[in-house]
């Protein structure tokens, strides 16, 4: 049976923190700020920018939510992010994706100050990112929650592990790779034209899975002792729960998996809580900078 990595729990303690630390600062008189953008009225979008916003309120962060409507042209997205850029008062800058059709969603995040891209997505923290500059990028919330899981399970030397990446996307995969490199993991990242995908993930001691496709890894696939790291949130039916019910799952056949595995985390409750933890501990460390204090690690 595999440790359960629990995500709520390492998200409090990330939490915990960063709520600490923002106290001293604001005795300091440096009270972090986050602004969080959403345009349009999609439901899930509202609900994932609402829980930012009440978490920032509660970590003591100053916080400000845009709430635009759907038909917002693109000179007015690009006008609000350059005044959020320049204003004192905000650290960071959340744009809720995905944008509306008819704007250029690059556009409106190379728009948003490096210095203010808690969510990782510039260019510049791109390339800190891959050029190993970690202590001076932003890196995505979701692959440095999943990180910071991975160090809990097998602490902080990961060198010479072997990891396997499923799934190269902007926002999780390849920054998921950038980060085990370096760590000094031996890395491949898998997509969907890989071969021989169950021989590859089999030789991985640390699996990520952030592919979003239902319970896709199944035990067999899994090396005994790994490290599996399930970013994948997929929405499924539930007859079992009455007519039309559904349920989450992750993109490992869990039930499998854990079985197999060293360490496992669950959906919900693995990655998905850490992404929003991180991303207060982002602005958190943006406040830290623009004071020129060293942010906690
Ligand atoms: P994308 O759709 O952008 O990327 C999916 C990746 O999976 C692609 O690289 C794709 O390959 C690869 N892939 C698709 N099918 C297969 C296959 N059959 N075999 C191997 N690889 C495959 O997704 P995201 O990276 O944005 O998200 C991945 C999952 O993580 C989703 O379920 C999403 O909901 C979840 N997520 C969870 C977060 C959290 O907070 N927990 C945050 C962000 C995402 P190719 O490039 O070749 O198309």
């Amino acid at each position: 049976m595999a440790q359960l990595i629990d995500g709520k729990q390492i998200a409090e303690t990330v939490l915990a923190t960063v709520t600490q630390t923002t106290g001293e600062l604001s005795a300091r008189g440096i009270t972090p700020g986050l602004a969080v953008v959403i345009v349009g009225e999609d439901p899930a979008s509202q609900v994932y920018v609402a829980s930012k916003s009440r978490k920032a309120k509660e970590c003591g962060f100053h916080s400000v939510q845009h709430t635009l409507p759907a038909d917002t042209d693109q000179a007015t997205l690009v006008a609000l992010i350059e005044t959020l850029n320049a204003d004192p008062a905000i650290h960071g800058i959340l744009v809720q994706l995905p944008l509306p059709d008819h704007i250029d969603s690059g556009v409106i995040i190379q728009t948003i100050s490096p210095e203010k891209d808690v969510d990782g997505f510039t260019f510049v923290n791109v390339g800190r990112l891959g050029t190993g500059e970690i202590d001076s990028a932003f890196v995505p919330c979701t692959p440095s929650g999943a990180m910071i899981m991975i160090e809990r399970a097998r602490g902080r030397d990961l060198s010479g592990l072997n990891a396997v990446v499923v799934g190269r996307s902007n926002i999780v995969g390849k920054p998921m790779a950038n980060l085990l490199l370096a760590a000094n993991c031996t890395v491949t990242i898998a997509h969907s034209r890989t071969a021989n995908l169950p021989e590859l993930c089999r030789s991985a001691d640390i699996l990520v899975a952030a592919v979003g496709r239902p319970e896709m890894i199944k035990g067999d696939w899994v090396k005994p002792g790994a490290t599996v790291i399930d970013v994948g949130i997929n929405r499924i039916p539930a007859p079992e729960k009455g007519e039309g019910k559904t349920r989450l799952v992750g993109d490992v056949a869990y039930d499998e998996a854990e079985k197999v595995a060293g360490a496992i985390t669950p959906v919900p409750g693995g990655v998905g809580p850490m992404t929003i933890a991180l991303l207060m501990a982002n602005t958190l460390v943006a406040a830290c900078r623009t004071a020129g204090i060293t942010p906690p690690r």
